[in-house]
């Protein structure tokens, strides 16, 4: 008897989470589109709806077209009552954002990591939360804290299995920042959350076959499928920069050789520049650092690809052929609708995408690149704390349950 109450119980709540999300998705709406929309009884929206006003998450906006009787009341969602903390780490930077229930960023700092933090890790990225969290004045309003990082991470736990780029193995990341700060905090893989930002918030919110590609520091993918985010037996799925292209290729750090992230990563791109201007080849990339080959970043070499840059741009053709020779697997994987391709090395780079596509439609199979395209990240330069905030809206918005 006490089950079937929490099953009830559960029903209600998730009620609430798809109407608030139908509200956030289609509002201004009224109460009676709702329920014939969601077909589920008028009552039922009326005491999710009571509630939602109650707690703020919605309020009643105007009166829409009258069919028949009184003109009804309109309901939209409320962005900014409350607000959550999203932080994004990957191997070279952590950044943290105040963000909106629209996946909008109010606020953002960016934190250089240090190299080899190993058992500082978490107090550091404590510390960051702790002097972000300062400014405000009632963190009633806050509804919880989201984090991603690259490699494999247990979201059901909160624990960070295996990062090898910050040397971390199983921390219990969540548990300490909860008792810290005791703020509900969620976290998981990088791309995970991506996925889920692109579902919730993106421009192909309508697909239900998804995969997103991260090419950064790193190399990573998050699956959707069939509207469910794919994790995995470990959570460890999606781990596409260690799908081998070439089993006599370079050594990887996972222990097997010629993974794709060795030969499109940040990492191996820096490397052939650095190879190339040693080596005399001029490039605007010199230009623009003043010679100080510290300052190449990935923006700098998106930069030079847009000025035309020779040697960028044969850098860039390899990388492509690389990258794209990994997604025609995925495409025979998984068949989905669209690849969304983000990271530092990917966004704003229409050039990347082209060269992608174009090597994609004359590689894969033909019935499966019907209607298929690779697109950019719907976030420009915020994709990754939308990404990390994502976990959270999903919790909030339910959006991947239709
Ligand atoms: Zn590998």
């Amino acid at each position: 008897m006490r089950k079937r109450t929490g099953d009830l119980k559960l029903i209600k709540e998730l009620n609430k989470t798809l109407i608030l999300d139908k509200i956030r998705r289609e509002g201004p709406i009224s109460r009676a589109e709702i329920a014939k929309i969601m077909q589920i009884s008028a009552t039922t929206v009326t005491s999710a709806v009571s509630e939602l006003i109650r707690d703020s998450y919605v309020y009643e906006d105007g009166r829409g077209t009258s069919i028949g009787g009184r003109r009804p009341i309109l309901l939209k969602v409320n962005p900014n009552t409350f607000f959550l903390i999203g932080i994004a780490i990957d191997a070279s930077k952590l950044t943290i954002a105040e963000l909106n229930l629209n996946a909008q960023v109010k606020l953002k700092e960016v934190y250089p990591l240090e190299k080899n933090l190993y058992d500082s890790f978490s107090s550091f990225v404590i510390g960051v939360i702790g002097n972000f969290l300062e400014r405000y004045p009632d963190l009633d309003y806050c509804l919880g804290i989201s984090i991603t990082t690259q490699g494999i991470v247990d979201s059901v736990n909160g624990i960070i299995l295996y990062n090898p780029k910050l040397n971390i193995e199983n921390l219990h990341l969540k548990s300490l920042v909860e008792r810290q700060f005791n703020i509900k905090t969620y976290i998981d893989n990088d791309t995970n959350g991506d996925i889920l930002a692109e579902k919730g918030f993106g421009f192909y919110q309508q697909s239900r076959n998804l995969i997103y590609v991260t090419i950064g520091d790193g190399v990573g993918a998050g699956i959707l499928i069939n509207d469910s985010v794919f994790r995995g037996f470990h959570g460890g799925a999606g781990e596409f920069g260690h799908t081998t292209i070439d089993y006599n290729g370079k050594p990887c750090s996972c222990g097997n050789k010629g993974c794709l992230e060795n030969y499109v990563s940040w990492k191996a791109i820096h490397t052939k520049i650095l190879t190339e201007i040693n080596n005399g080849t001029s490039t605007v990339i010199l230009e623009k650092t003043k010679g100080d080959l510290m300052k190449i970043t990935p923006g700098i070499f998106r930069y030079a690809l847009n000025e035309g840059d020779a040697l960028s741009i044969s850098i860039l053709d390899e990388v492509a052929v690389y990258l794209a020779t990994g997604l025609v697997n995925i495409v025979s994987l998984f068949n989905p609708e669209k690849i969304i391709i983000g990271g530092d090395l990917a966004f704003d780079n229409p050039y990347l995408i082209k060269k992608v596509n174009e090597h994609l439609l004359t590689h894969s199979l033909k019935t499966l690149t019907n209607g298929f395209e690779v697109v950019p990240t719907s976030f420009g330069s915020d994709y990754d704390v939308v990404g990390s905030g994502a976990l959270l809206l999903h919790e909030l918005f339910n959006f991947t349950l239709h």
